[in-house]
C-alpha cells in the first residue's frame, strides 16, 4: 500500500510499516505522537516527581478519543481493534514514558467488553472511554503475585451483595483509579474455580482505602498503591459477567493482549534507547575522536539494532495472530519473554556507552534502564512465561 499515512509512518519508524497497521493506525499513530509530544513529554520530569500523573491528563486523552480506542462507537469508544491498543502504546513508549498507565487501562477496558453483561458494558465502558473513570487491576496480594491461586481477599455473598475482605498490592493507578476489577475468592474451597473478578467502584465506597503510592526504583510517575477492602459492600450486580467462579478464566482471555502491549513498550522504549545513543554516539569525544568511531561502539550499536528488529518482526507476527483470533498463548509468552529480556540487554548497552552520563537523570537513557527493569517481573515474571513455554513444548 502506498499512502501519505503509510510515507509518514515509515518517515518517523525509518523501518516499513507492518501489514496489520491499516491506515486507521497509522494515523491514530500520528495524532498520539503529537499528544505527547505536546502534552506528556514537556510534564513528564514535574510527574516523576509528583509521583503521579493528573488526572487532567487522563481527560485531555479521553477527549481526544485516546482511551476508548477499541470500544464500540454504541459504547461511546471509536469502534478499532485491539491494534488501536498497541498502536497508543508504542507510543507512548517511543515518547520514553511508562508512567501514564494507560496500559492497565486498556485492560481493564477489554475485561468489560469481553466478560462483563450488555448491563455492565453500558454503564462502564463510556465512563471509562471519556475518562472519567480510570481502570486498576487488583490481582497481587502481599503475600502472592505469581501464584494467583493463593489470593486471599474474599468475596463473600449476602443477599444481594458481596462483602469483600482483603489487601492488594502494587496496584497500577492506584491513587488515580475509581474502577478497580478484584480478583476475588469466592469460593475459598475451590482453587482456580473459585476465583471471580469483582468491579468495585471505589467513589464514596465506605470499607475501602488507598495505601501510599509506593516507592518504586523506576516508572516514577506511576502511582502504583496498596488498595484495602474492609467489609466493603458491593451490589451482586458488579460481580463481572454475573456468573461466580469464572475470574480466572477471565483473565486468561486477555493474557495475549496483556503481554504483547508490555512487549510493544519494551519496542518502543528500545527504539528510543537506541535512537538517543547513536545521537549521543555521534557528538561525544574521547581520544579526539567521536564515540562512533570506536569500532566498539559501531558494533554494540549493530547488535542492539538487530536485536530490536528481531523483537519488532516477532511482536508484529504475534500481533497479527493476535488480531486473527489465533494467538497462541506460548508464543504470547515467548514474545513477553524474548522483548522484555531484550529491552533490558539493550538499555544496558546504550548506558554503558553514555559513560558516567548514562548515569545520570539528565539523559533519557538513566531513565528507560531503571523503568526496563520491571518489564521482566510484572504481566506474569520471565520465569512463569518459561514454564508456560516449557509446557507447549512436545517432542512431536
Ligand atoms: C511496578 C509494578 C506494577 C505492577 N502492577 C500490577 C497491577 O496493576 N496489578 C496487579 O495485580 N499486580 C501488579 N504488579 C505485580 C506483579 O504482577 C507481580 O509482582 C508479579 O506477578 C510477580 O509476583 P511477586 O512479586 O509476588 O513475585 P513472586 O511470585 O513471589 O516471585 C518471586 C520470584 O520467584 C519466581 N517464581 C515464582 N513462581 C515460580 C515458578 N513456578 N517457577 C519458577 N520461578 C518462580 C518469580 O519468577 C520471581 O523471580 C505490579 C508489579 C510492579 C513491580
Amino acid at each position: 500500500m502506498d499512502t501519505a499515512a503509510h510515507h509518514i509512518a515509515q518517515s518517523v519508524t525509518g523501518v516499513s510499516t507492518p501489514r496489520w497497521m491499516n491506515e486507521e493506525h497509522i494515523l491514530l499513530a500520528d495524532m498520539v505522537r503529537k499528544f505527547l509530544s505536546a502534552e506528556l513529554v514537556p510534564n513528564a520530569n514535574e510527574w516523576a516527581k509528583q509521583g503521579v500523573v493528573p488526572k487532567k491528563f487522563w481527560r485531555q486523552a479521553g477527549e481526544l478519543g485516546l482511551l476508548g480506542t477499541s470500544i464500540p462507537e454504541e459504547y461511546g469508544g471509536s469502534g478499532g481493534d485491539h491494534g488501536y491498543d498497541l498502536v497508543v502504546l508504542h507510543e507512548q513508549g517511543r515518547a520514553g514514558d511508562v508512567g501514564w498507565g494507560i496500559s492497565v487501562h486498556s485492560i481493564v477496558i477489554h475485561y468489560v467488553l469481553n466478560c462483563g453483561t450488555d448491563e455492565q458494558k453500558q454503564r462502564w465502558l463510556p465512563k471509562l472511554s471519556s475518562g472519567e473513570l480510570i481502570g486498576a487491576i487488583a490481582m497481587s496480594e502481599p503475600g502472592t503475585g505469581s501464584d494467583l491461586q493463593g489470593i486471599r481477599t474474599t468475596a463473600t455473598l449476602d443477599g444481594d451483595e458481596y462483602i469483600i475482605n482483603g489487601s492488594k498490592t502494587f496496584v497500577t493507578n492506584g491513587q488515580n483509579a475509581n474502577l478497580v476489577v478484584v480478583a476475588t475468592k469466592t469460593d475459598p474451597a475451590l482453587g482456580a474455580k473459585g476465583i471471580s473478578l469483582v468491579v468495585v467502584e471505589t467513589d464514596g465506597a465506605e470499607g475501602f482505602r488507598r495505601g501510599q503510592t509506593l516507592e518504586k526504583i523506576g516508572m516514577k510517575a506511576q502511582d502504583t498503591s496498596e488498595l484495602f477492602f474492609d467489609n466493603l459492600r458491593l451490589p451482586a450486580a458488579n460481580l463481572l459477567g454475573g456468573t461466580a467462579g469464572q475470574g480466572f478464566y477471565q483473565l486468561m482471555q486477555e493474557l495475549g493482549f496483556e503481554r504483547l502491549a508490555i512487549s510493544v513498550t519494551a519496542l518502543g522504549c528500545s527504539e528510543l534507547a537506541l535512537s538517543e545513543t547513536i545521537r549521543y554516539a555521534g557528538e561525544r569525544k574521547a581520544f579526539g575522536k567521536s564515540l562512533m568511531e570506536f569500532q566498539n561502539t559501531r558494533f554494540k550499536l549493530a547488535e542492539c539494532k538487530t536485536k530490536l528488529e528481531a523483537m519488532r518482526a516477532f511482536l508484529n507476527d504475534a500481533i497479527e495472530n493476535l488480531l486473527a483470533g489465533h494467538l497462541e498463548p506460548a508464543t504470547a509468552s515467548m514474545v513477553k519473554l524474548f522483548s522484555t529480556e531484550t529491552q533490558g540487554e539493550i538499555v544496558d548497552d546504550c548506558l554503558q556507552l553514555h559513560g558516567g552520563y548514562g548515569y545520570m537523570f539528565d539523559y533519557p537513557i538513566a531513565r528507560l534502564y531503571v523503568d526496563a527493569r520491571v518489564q521482566r517481573i510484572y504481566g506474569g515474571t520471565s520465569e512463569i512465561q518459561k514454564e508456560i513455554i516449557a509446557r507447549s513444548l512436545s517432542a512431536g
